[in-house]
């Protein structure tokens, strides 16, 4: 048999690392946890922002994310089946909510490649918290279906955007996103976010040395006074297949001294505690903030780690908890809905699981690397969530 037809029938291993169970403590009546809204790990960190991921299937093949090669048109992705239902995710968040989770990014994969998700947008945005407030509920997109599904998002009732663009050139976006898509079509669709009303759009640029680091003037010129918040993301070693490498990252130190070259920078206050990007403001000539002009972001997640306030967790396609991008393994949630667990059952699980959370990867990156530790498997960005 040919070589080229062997690889094809080979089944490819799941890389998908099998989930931790939820400890038995937590469904024990003498140990329960009861949501208080007070929760907080091991290292006094606080729950507050759940990232969802809707699918783990993608339009785009980012090669920092879905290399091609990897993510070939066999790739084992997840049956339907195996993906938590929207009344899953629905129920699940409301738990998360009660310990005090206040912020929901709807991610991927593509989460706009998720059918009927202004359905789950709807039953998210009906969630209140404890003290009666709705929840800040956001999504990140790669913006190719936004121009069509703008509209129907915000009648949905989501608050808030993220698109991603790492280049405004259309050569080195079509090359970036590996499937030939244009950048025109990801700039209408930021068009029509805008048209629709959507108030508090961001963009994300993720910056890959020698690939798109000569965009990066060019993209601040071209948001700048435009409303949006352009946010410059340090390529990170998420996952196992991107080849990661440090030399690839421009540190945001090196691209902040790049942009003040160009266009005069202040550092304004953070708005928030666990805040992931640091603020830098457009600067007057006499040295002040100017608000027309706007704000960039800088997600130093390499050089300068934020683990210290990160109260962040990523609930996957198929309801595993991970409490960190850089987590191994998930916690399995699914079994439990499934296996008719209640809802005090769900919230007493989410508390075990945090209580007992420890990670800070981004601190120990570089001791990692220097004690040239051995590659760790992780499972893919597209995954757990972006
Ligand atoms: N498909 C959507 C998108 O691209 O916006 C949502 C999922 S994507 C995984 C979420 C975010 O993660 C995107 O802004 C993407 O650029 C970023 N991202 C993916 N891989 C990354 C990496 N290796 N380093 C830094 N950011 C990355
Ligand atoms: Fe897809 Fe987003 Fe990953 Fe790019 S970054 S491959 S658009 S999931
Ligand atoms: Fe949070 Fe993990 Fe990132 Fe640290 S490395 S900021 S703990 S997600």
């Amino acid at each position: 048999m040919a070589e080229n037809s062997l690889k094809r029938i080979i089944p490819l291993a799941d890389q998908r690392p099998t989930a931790l169970a939820v400890p038995a403590a937590a469904l024990a009546p003498s140990s329960r946890i009861h949501p208080s809204g007070l929760l907080s790990d091991t290292r006094q960190r606080p729950l507050r922002d759940l990232r969802i991921s809707v699918t783990d299937r993608c339009n785009f093949r980012c090669s920092y994310c879905m290399p091609k090669e990897v993510f070939h048109k066999d790739y084992p992705y997840l049956p339907h089946a195996a993906l938590l239902s929207f009344e899953e995710i629905t129920r699940l968040t409301q738990q998360f909510v009660a310990h005090g989770v206040q912020k929901i990014r709807l991610t991927g994969g593509e989460p706009l490649l998720r059918r009927n998700l202004e359905i789950l947008i709807q039953q998210l945005a009906a969630l209140r918290t404890p003290d009666g407030r709705p929840l800040d509920l956001t999504l990140t997109t790669n913006g190719a279906l936004l121009e069509r599904k703008a509209q129907a998002l915000k009648d949905a009732g989501l608050r808030r955007l993220t698109i991603s663009l790492d280049s405004l050139s259309d050569t080195v976006f079509r090359a970036m996103n590996d499937v030939d898509f244009p950048v025109q079509e990801v700039l209408a669709g930021i068009a029509a976010a805008q048209r629709v009303g959507f108030s508090a759009i961001k963009i994300n640029m993720v910056v890959k040395r020698g690939v798109n680091d000569d965009q990066i003037v060019a993209m601040a010129r071209h948001f700048r006074g435009s409303g949006l918040v352009l946010r410059f993301i340090e390529y990170m070693d998420v996952g196992s297949s991107n080849g990661w490498r440090m030399d690839d990252v421009l540190p945001s130190s090196e691209l902040i001294a790049r942009l003040q070259a160009e266009m005069p920078l202040l550092r304004l206050p953070s708005n928030s505690p666990g805040e992931t990007a640091q603020r830098w403001g457009y600067a007057t000539a006499d040295g002040r903030h100017d608000p027309q002009a706007g704000e960039i972001g800088v997600i130093s997640s390499v050089t300068q780690a934020f683990c210290g306030d990160c109260n962040r967790a990523r609930l996957s396609t198929e309801g595993q908890l991970y409490l960190c991008l850089f987590a191994q393994q998930g916690h399995d949630l699914r079994s439990l809905l499934r296996g008719g667990a209640s809802d005090a059952d769900l919230a007493s699980a989410i508390g075990h699981i945090w209580g007992a959370r420890d990670d800070h990867y981004s601190e120990l990156r570089s001791a990692l690397r220097a004690a040239d530790a051995p590659a760790r498997a992780r499972p893919e960005m597209s995954y757990i969530g972006g």
